[in-house]
Protein backbone atom coordinates (compact mmCIF):
# COMPACT_ATOMS: atom_id res chain seq x y z
CA UNK A 1 0.00 0.00 0.00
CA UNK A 2 1.22 3.08 -1.34
CA UNK A 3 2.38 5.87 1.69
CA UNK A 4 -0.12 8.21 0.93
CA UNK A 5 -3.20 5.44 1.28
CA UNK A 6 -1.99 4.26 4.69
CA UNK A 7 -2.10 7.81 6.26
CA UNK A 8 -5.63 8.16 4.69
CA UNK A 9 -6.86 5.32 6.04
CA UNK A 10 -5.67 6.39 9.49
CA UNK A 11 -6.88 9.52 9.37
CA UNK A 12 -10.49 8.33 8.76
CA UNK A 13 -9.70 5.86 11.75
CA UNK A 14 -8.69 9.04 13.37
CA UNK A 15 -12.11 10.60 12.66
CA UNK A 16 -13.91 8.12 13.94
CA UNK A 17 -11.84 7.57 17.38
CA UNK A 18 -13.62 7.80 20.64
CA UNK A 19 -11.39 6.58 22.93
CA UNK A 20 -11.36 9.77 25.26
CA UNK A 21 -15.00 10.58 26.46
CA UNK A 22 -14.13 14.30 27.40
CA UNK A 23 -12.62 15.16 23.76
CA UNK A 24 -15.06 13.38 22.22
CA UNK A 25 -17.79 15.04 23.81
CA UNK A 26 -16.04 18.40 23.58
CA UNK A 27 -15.33 17.67 20.01
CA UNK A 28 -19.04 17.18 19.26
CA UNK A 29 -20.63 20.00 21.09
CA UNK A 30 -18.34 22.46 19.36
CA UNK A 31 -18.08 20.84 15.98
CA UNK A 32 -14.90 20.39 16.09
CA UNK A 33 -12.90 18.14 13.61
CA UNK A 34 -9.91 15.64 14.75
CA UNK A 35 -6.30 16.96 13.61
CA UNK A 36 -4.46 13.97 12.39
CA UNK A 37 -1.93 16.16 10.71
CA UNK A 38 -0.63 16.90 7.21
CA UNK A 39 2.25 16.98 4.66
CA UNK A 40 4.38 14.84 2.52
CA UNK A 41 3.69 10.84 3.03
CA UNK A 42 7.62 10.26 2.62
CA UNK A 43 9.01 13.28 4.42
CA UNK A 44 12.38 13.49 6.15
CA UNK A 45 11.43 15.35 9.16
CA UNK A 46 8.38 14.94 10.90
CA UNK A 47 7.38 17.78 13.40
CA UNK A 48 5.45 16.81 16.46
CA UNK A 49 3.64 19.21 19.04
CA UNK A 50 1.25 18.81 21.70
CA UNK A 51 -2.19 19.39 20.41
CA UNK A 52 -4.63 21.48 18.32
CA UNK A 53 -6.03 24.54 19.51
CA UNK A 54 -9.56 26.49 18.48
CA UNK A 55 -8.15 27.25 14.77
CA UNK A 56 -6.72 23.96 14.30
CA UNK A 57 -10.09 22.19 15.71
CA UNK A 58 -11.88 24.10 13.75
CA UNK A 59 -9.72 23.47 10.09
CA UNK A 60 -8.80 19.94 11.18
CA UNK A 61 -5.08 21.22 10.39
CA UNK A 62 -2.20 21.10 12.24
CA UNK A 63 -0.48 24.41 13.21
CA UNK A 64 -2.98 27.26 11.41
CA UNK A 65 -3.07 29.60 13.75
CA UNK A 66 -0.61 32.05 15.60
CA UNK A 67 1.90 29.48 16.82
CA UNK A 68 1.44 27.75 13.59
CA UNK A 69 2.60 30.97 11.38
CA UNK A 70 5.53 30.73 13.35
CA UNK A 71 6.20 27.27 12.94
CA UNK A 72 5.97 27.35 9.16
CA UNK A 73 8.77 30.82 9.56
CA UNK A 74 11.01 28.15 11.29
CA UNK A 75 10.62 25.51 8.59
CA UNK A 76 11.51 28.19 5.57
CA UNK A 77 14.34 29.45 7.81
CA UNK A 78 15.38 26.08 7.55
CA UNK A 79 15.12 25.63 3.61
CA UNK A 80 11.43 23.49 3.58
CA UNK A 81 8.78 24.22 1.81
CA UNK A 82 5.93 23.69 5.01
CA UNK A 83 4.56 20.97 2.40
CA UNK A 84 7.58 18.37 2.56
CA UNK A 85 7.71 18.11 5.78
CA UNK A 86 5.07 15.84 7.96
CA UNK A 87 3.28 17.57 10.60
CA UNK A 88 1.63 15.84 13.68
CA UNK A 89 0.83 16.47 17.04
CA UNK A 90 0.27 13.85 20.47
CA UNK A 91 -2.89 14.56 20.70
CA UNK A 92 -5.22 14.59 17.44
CA UNK A 93 -7.97 16.20 19.38
CA UNK A 94 -8.39 20.01 21.21
CA UNK A 95 -8.15 19.31 24.46
CA UNK A 96 -10.88 21.68 26.73
CA UNK A 97 -9.73 25.30 26.86
CA UNK A 98 -5.95 24.17 25.57
CA UNK A 99 -5.48 22.17 28.92
CA UNK A 100 -2.24 19.81 28.96
CA UNK A 101 -3.17 16.55 27.45
CA UNK A 102 -3.87 13.84 30.37
CA UNK A 103 -1.82 11.04 30.24
CA UNK A 104 -4.37 8.78 29.79
CA UNK A 105 -5.53 10.95 26.65
CA UNK A 106 -1.16 10.64 25.70
CA UNK A 107 -1.70 7.22 25.76
CA UNK A 108 -4.95 7.00 24.03
CA UNK A 109 -3.88 8.70 20.93
CA UNK A 110 -0.29 7.38 21.09
CA UNK A 111 -1.55 4.13 18.25
CA UNK A 112 -2.06 6.87 16.09
CA UNK A 113 1.51 8.57 16.36
CA UNK A 114 3.61 5.64 16.21
CA UNK A 115 1.37 4.72 13.13
CA UNK A 116 2.01 7.80 11.40
CA UNK A 117 5.42 7.80 12.39
CA UNK A 118 5.87 4.15 10.82
CA UNK A 119 4.19 4.93 7.57
CA UNK A 120 6.28 8.29 6.91
CA UNK A 121 9.49 6.34 8.42
CA UNK A 122 11.29 10.46 8.98
CA UNK A 123 14.98 10.52 9.01
CA UNK A 124 14.63 12.96 11.84
CA UNK A 125 12.07 14.12 14.41
CA UNK A 126 11.60 17.57 15.68
CA UNK A 127 9.64 17.86 19.11
CA UNK A 128 8.24 21.40 19.79
CA UNK A 129 8.00 21.70 23.09
CA UNK A 130 8.07 19.71 26.57
CA UNK A 131 4.42 17.77 25.79
CA UNK A 132 5.71 16.70 22.67
CA UNK A 133 9.63 16.09 23.88
CA UNK A 134 8.50 14.42 27.41
CA UNK A 135 5.96 11.79 25.41
CA UNK A 136 7.42 10.97 21.82
CA UNK A 137 10.43 10.27 24.27
CA UNK A 138 8.96 8.65 27.33
CA UNK A 139 10.60 11.43 29.82
CA UNK A 140 10.31 12.30 33.27
CA UNK A 141 7.03 14.39 33.13
CA UNK A 142 8.92 17.32 34.95
CA UNK A 143 12.04 17.38 32.80
CA UNK A 144 12.29 21.27 32.37
CA UNK A 145 12.84 22.14 28.43
CA UNK A 146 15.71 23.59 29.23
CA UNK A 147 17.12 20.07 30.40
CA UNK A 148 15.49 19.04 27.03
CA UNK A 149 17.40 20.57 24.95
CA UNK A 150 20.96 20.42 23.10
CA UNK A 151 20.90 16.72 22.90
CA UNK A 152 20.01 14.57 20.01
CA UNK A 153 18.48 11.34 21.22
CA UNK A 154 17.09 8.29 19.17
CA UNK A 155 13.81 6.82 19.26
CA UNK A 156 13.23 3.59 16.75
CA UNK A 157 16.01 4.54 15.14
CA UNK A 158 15.35 8.00 14.25
CA UNK A 159 17.43 10.81 15.24
CA UNK A 160 15.39 13.14 17.74
CA UNK A 161 15.68 16.58 18.18
CA UNK A 162 13.44 18.71 21.86
CA UNK A 163 13.18 22.44 21.42
CA UNK A 164 11.06 25.40 22.24
CA UNK A 165 7.70 25.02 21.12
CA UNK A 166 6.56 27.88 19.08
CA UNK A 167 3.58 29.51 21.40
CA UNK A 168 6.74 29.55 23.88
CA UNK A 169 8.14 31.66 21.06
CA UNK A 170 6.15 33.89 20.66
CA UNK A 171 5.95 35.24 24.64
CA UNK A 172 9.74 34.91 24.64
CA UNK A 173 11.00 36.00 20.81
CA UNK A 174 14.76 35.84 22.29
CA UNK A 175 14.57 31.98 22.78
CA UNK A 176 14.31 32.02 18.63
CA UNK A 177 18.13 31.54 18.38
CA UNK A 178 17.80 28.78 20.93
CA UNK A 179 15.83 26.77 18.21
CA UNK A 180 17.71 27.65 15.48
CA UNK A 181 20.76 26.40 17.57
CA UNK A 182 19.08 23.41 18.68
CA UNK A 183 17.86 22.42 14.86
CA UNK A 184 21.68 22.26 13.77
CA UNK A 185 22.36 18.79 13.67
CA UNK A 186 19.34 18.29 12.02
CA UNK A 187 19.63 20.72 9.12
CA UNK A 188 23.70 19.65 9.05
CA UNK A 189 22.57 16.29 8.44
CA UNK A 190 19.99 17.09 5.58
CA UNK A 191 22.66 19.23 4.32
CA UNK A 192 20.69 22.41 4.25
CA UNK A 193 22.29 25.08 6.47
N1 LIG B 1 -0.04 24.01 19.07
C1 LIG B 1 0.28 22.72 18.90
O1 LIG B 1 1.03 22.14 19.69
N2 LIG B 1 -0.23 22.08 17.85
C2 LIG B 1 -1.02 22.66 16.96
O2 LIG B 1 -1.43 22.00 16.00
C3 LIG B 1 -1.34 24.02 17.15
C4 LIG B 1 -0.84 24.67 18.20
Amino acid sequence: MRQSEALQILEQKIAGCTLCAELTQYRADNNYQTVPGEGRPNAKVMLIGEAPGQNEAEQGRPFVGKAGKLLTSIIEACGWKREEVFIANILKCRPPGNRDPLPEEAANCRPYLNMQIKIVNPKWILCFGRVASINLLGKNPEASMRALRGEVYEYEGRKVICTYHPSYLLRNPAAKKDVWDDLQPCLRDLKVA
